[in-house]
């Protein structure tokens, strides 16, 4: 069996300045820790064409699923899904229900339906629509370059919609032909950082395992 390796790229300014903390990637990461996938990396970037690009680039030679989050909105610095169009060479169609679905939101909210608002709803060819039933954009779920890939939303309640919506059956259905890495946590006291790091090391070294300390 092979370790199905995920990566996690959130997308944001706000991020990069410290404005917002990135919670978005330890959310899924977590989750996808549990489920038996191994998070192979993590990458923050800020709302930059240029940065957008080489981080898919630079992530994808060791990664199996990709997860990108944030820049699906409707305003000029959200532009996720033409990276993502882009660099997969899969071109943005209208989906015409979910136009329709944004429009309807906006209405009930007492919003000015203007055409820019229409970029939400376009997805690249073949992409399979991922539900947010928290705000108007829905994430999306393509299968290209040989990876899945999933790109979210960039509020973290949004985040858990599609979470609870599509990624937590998907990922169930899918992750079972991984070669899960099981964790076990030894709590100890009363020795130094060193010491036990000396007689553990000592107890697992003819073990296939990885070894990490913890001070608390
Ligand atoms: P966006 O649609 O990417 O512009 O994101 C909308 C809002 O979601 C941002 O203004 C942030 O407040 C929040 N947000 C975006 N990305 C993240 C993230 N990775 N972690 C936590 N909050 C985020
Ligand atoms: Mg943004």
């Amino acid at each position: 069996m092979k370790t199905i390796r995920a990566s996690h790229i959130a997308i944001g300014t706000e991020l990069t300045s410290a404005q917002t903390l990135n919670t978005n990637s330890p959310t899924i990461a977590k989750f996808l820790q549990e489920m038996g996938i191994k998070n192979q990396a993590h990458i923050v970037v800020p709302d930059d064409r240029k940065l957008i690009m080489q981080s898919f680039d630079f992530i994808a030679p060791e990664t199996d699923w990709l997860f990108v989050y944030g820049g699906l909105g409707p305003t000029t610095d959200d532009f996720t899904r033409d990276m993502v169009s882009e660099w997969t060479g899969k071109e943005l169609q209208l989906d015409e229900s979910v136009w329709q679905h944004i429009q309807d939101i906006l209405t009930q909210r007492g919003v000015v339906v203007r055409d820019f608002q229409k970029h939400q709803a376009m997805f690249p060819v073949g992409a399979h629509i991922m539900e947010n039933s928290k705000g108007t954009a829905h994430g999306f779920h393509l299968s290209a370059k040989g990876k899945e890939i999933f790109i979210l939303p960039g509020p973290p309640k949004e985040v858990q919609s599609v979470l609870e919506n599509y990624l937590h059956q998907w990922v169930k259905e899918h992750s079972t032909t991984s070669d899960s890495e099981i964790t076990e946590i030894w709590n100890t006291m009363g020795l130094g950082e060193s010491e036990v790091s000396y007689q553990i090391e000592n107890l697992v070294k003819d073990y296939d395992v990885v070894v990490g300390d913890r001070v608390h």
